[in-house]
This record gives C-alpha cells, structure tokens and sequence, in this order.
C-alpha cells in the first residue's frame, strides 16, 4: 500500500466510525472521500458499505481520471457529485451525509439557497465578521447522476463549503479530512438550530391561543 493510500485508509476509517456512532450514516447511506491533491487521487468508500465497520478494502482509489486503482467492490453510485466538488475546489475531503435535520431543512430553501446570519457557529466555517452571513446552495435532486453532479458543480462555493440537496442530505468540504468533519458539523448544528427554532415558534404560537 502507498503511504498516501495508507494515510487516506486510516483517516477515512476513523472518520467514518466516529460520523457513523452519531447516527450520521444509517443503512449505508452517505459517502465519504480524501483527496491527494498533487497528485489528484481520490480515496473514497465502496457502494452499500457499513461506515461503521470499514476495512481498507471499502475504500477504493480512483486515478484523477476516475479509474479504480485499489480496494475492492464498486465505488459510491455517487461518486461524480464528490469529483464534481473537487473539479470546483482546491478541497481535500468531501464528506456527504443523510440525516432527519438536513432532509427538514431542505424544504424550507427559498430558490437556491438558505442563508444563515449572525451565527456564532459561522465562526467554524471561516466567517468571523459583525453580522456574518452566507447563502448555503440548495440543488434538487436530480434521479440522473451525471445531472446531479453538474447541478452540483454549477453552485459549488469555497467560501461556503457545502451544497445541500433537496430531501436528501448535505456534501461539505475542506481543505483536510479535519475542516470538513468541522465544516459538516457545523452545519449540522445550524440545521439543527433552524427545525428547533421553528418548532420552538409554532409552539410559542399555538400556547398563544390556547385558552388560560
Ligand atoms: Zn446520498
């Protein structure tokens, strides 16, 4: 094994035990991929893995041409949406979950995207300015891949590192396999805050009327 492969193996197994134990990666959804970015390879984990239970063997290398070079099985049936972000990107990592919170929050994208203002957790995505905001991208989600992919590529933004696919889940990215896992858990919080803030709302309102 190449020490890149090696280093990529380790990391993508740890990361994946510890996004799966948060119940981030249920019925082997999700995907999850390094990047060797001089030398282009991508390490990514197989289709229909247990991220829980990674082996080395579940995650394949691909050549910067696509091409699988290592590992065993087929790659994630989503694999163009990682190189699509990665064309677009210096990015390192890309990290895509499925979860209750991202799924709820995609419908409440207005056009194509969601902003979030004044959050103390836009700090752990870079924006550290008075009154911060960024515009999170909200693809559909296309059946066809290839379509998907360039839906996906077509919005990708480094200062905002994710792309949020309607009804079915988040692709977050950073420079390392460390700022994505960041960057992934800091929207996750956002989102989180987002469906408990409007809970929170509707039962503010629905208590308003609510004879004494
Ligand atoms: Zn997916």
């Amino acid at each position: 094994m190449t020490d890149s492969r090696a280093q990529a193996v380790d990391a993508l197994i740890a990361i994946s035990g510890e996004i799966a134990r948060r119940g981030w990666l249920r019925a082997t959804s999700g995907n999850l991929s390094v990047r060797d970015v001089d030398a282009g390879t991508v390490y990514i984990t197989r289709s229909g893995a247990d991220k829980q239970r990674l082996t080395a063997d579940d995650i394949l290398t691909l050549s910067p041409e696509g091409l699988v070079l290592g590992g065993t099985g087929k790659p994630s049936f989503e694999t163009a949406i990682h190189q699509a972000i990665y064309a677009q990107t210096a990015a390192g990592a890309v990290f895509h979950i499925h979860t209750v919170y991202n799924n709820l929050v995609s419908r409440h994208a207005v056009d194509d995207g969601i902003r979030f203002q004044d959050h103390e957790m836009l700090k752990a995505l870079g924006h550290w300015d008075e009154g911060a905001a960024i515009t999170l991208p909200v693809v559909p989600n296309h059946a066809d891949i290839t379509r998907l992919a360039d839906a996906v590529g077509e919005v990708v933004n480094p200062a905002v590192p994710a792309v949020l696919l309607r009804r079915h889940g988040v692709y977050a990215f950073g420079d390392s396999a460390e700022s994505a896992l960041r960057h992934l858990e800091a929207f996750e919080f956002l989102f989180e805050w987002l469906c408990l803030d409007r809970l929170t709302d509707a039962i503010g309102t629905a208590s308003a009327v609510l004879p004494a």
